[in-house]
């Protein structure tokens, strides 16, 4: 059996290895190793697969959401509402621009930011909502954006997890994630579901005014060259790093279809055991499966994740610290917050390994040691 990794970039580049030789080459060979035209044709190649007009390319999705956040004004003390069932990233450039992140509880079935506890969170402070499609599943943006409509919130969707979701409106419509919001987010981390050789990310927009002060807040807050207008920070994606990302656009449907269903595989396998739950997708929801996440009752978590480790199964927990309980918010004097299913989350969630690579044997192998460990 090949040994089982949480994610196998190698496999992975193996299959598009000529490819991307050929694509890094080239970028080498015409030295346009910053803005070159791999940029270009990255940016607009997602344009069209996200159907957003506006792409700004930029260093990392921690940038993307910090420059979502410097682009719509908001001041230090403003409040932006958003779930503490998360990554770090999310709410730490919240802490970095002096916001005040409002932390609210997640929907058990989904993840992902409860509607009801956004509208409770709501307060003459309130700027900006910034769910996050946790998993590779969409918040549920349809009342998400009604709820922001009504108080004339902006919405920043972070989408680092969910690159190719799509979710369905009630009347039918299908929107992809990122797309969505007023400002859309997304890594191109190498683990994530669109993975680049390094680091990378972007931010998507409808607007072209924020698109415009988006992609000049990404540079030095300069209007033409050596003018500088505002204060910007510098956030790139190489040229390299697009050329490649090019390439991986064009699997990117089918790396997820294959992570769906490696899915599918564990779903079945756990069926109906009272002792996991597993991954719920809401109704029109199309998944992509950045983590599959399962709930365990009665299982010792820390001796499964140990027995896995010694059948050379990884397995992680994604979060063990929700946000609102890390040091880091310390200076910010948080009121303190109780959000009990994130906090019971927290204790139960374990994600086991999932990618576009996994074959039967491998799957065959995690799902057999996981019953065995949680049946005995
Ligand atoms: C990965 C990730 C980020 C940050 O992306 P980087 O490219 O690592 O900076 C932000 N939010 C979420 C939910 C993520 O998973």
């Amino acid at each position: 059996m090949v040994p089982i990794q949480m994610v196998d970039l190698k496999r992975q580049y193996l299959k598009i290895k000529q490819q991307v030789d050929e694509a890094v080459i080239n970028v080498m060979n015409n030295t346009a190793f910053i803005n070159g035209k791999a940029v270009a044709d990255f940016t607009a190649s997602l344009s069209s697969y996200l159907n957003v007009p506006y792409v700004i390319p930029c260093a990392n999705g921690t940038d993307a959401l910090q420059i979502a956040m410097m682009v719509l004004g908001l001041e230090p003390g403003d409040e932006v509402i958003t779930p503490s069932f998360t990554y770090i990233a999310t709410t730490e450039v919240m802490a970095l621009l002096r916001l005040t992140p409002v932390f609210v509880d997640v929907d058990p079935q989904t993840f992902c930011i409860d509607p009801m506890a956004i509208r409770k969170a709501i307060t003459s402070k309130t700027k900006a909502i910034v769910p996050v499609h946790l998993y590779g599943q969409s918040a549920d943006m349809e009342e998400i954006m009604k709820i922001a409509n009504e108080h004339s919130l902006y919405v920043i969707e972070d989408n680092a997890q969910a690159i190719g979701a799509t979710i369905k409106y009630s009347d039918g419509s299908i929107r992809k994630t990122g797309t969505i919001g007023h400002i859309g987010c997304t890594s191109f981390f190498p683990s994530k579901n669109l993975g680049a050789f390094g680091d990378g990310g972007a931010i998507f927009t409808h607007d072209e005014t924020l698109a415009d002060k988006i992609r000049m807040i990404a540079n030095h807050g300069q209007s033409k060259r050596y003018y500088h207008d505002i204060v910007g920070c510098n956030s790139r994606l190489d040229s390299m790093q697009a050329a490649i990302l090019d390439i991986k656009l064009k699997h990117l449907d089918a790396y997820n279809h294959s992570r769906q269903q490696a899915a599918a595989f564990y779903t079945a396998a756990f069926a109906n055991h009272p002792k996991v739950k597993t991954p719920v997708i809401a109704e029109g929801n199309h998944h992509v499966f950045h983590q599959y996440t399962l709930i365990l009752e009665d299982v010792d978590r820390d001796g499964l994740v140990e027995y896995l480790s010694q059948q050379g199964i990884p397995a992680m927990i994604y979060y063990p610290v929700p946000a609102h309980k890390q040091k880091m918010f310390s200076f910010l004097h948080l009121p303190e917050v109780d959000l009990p299913i994130t906090d019971w989350l927290t204790q139960r969630v374990v994600s086991l390994p999932i990618h576009s690579e996994l074959d039967q044997e491998q799957l065959g192998h995690i799902t057999k040691h996981v019953l065995q460990f949680i049946n005995k």
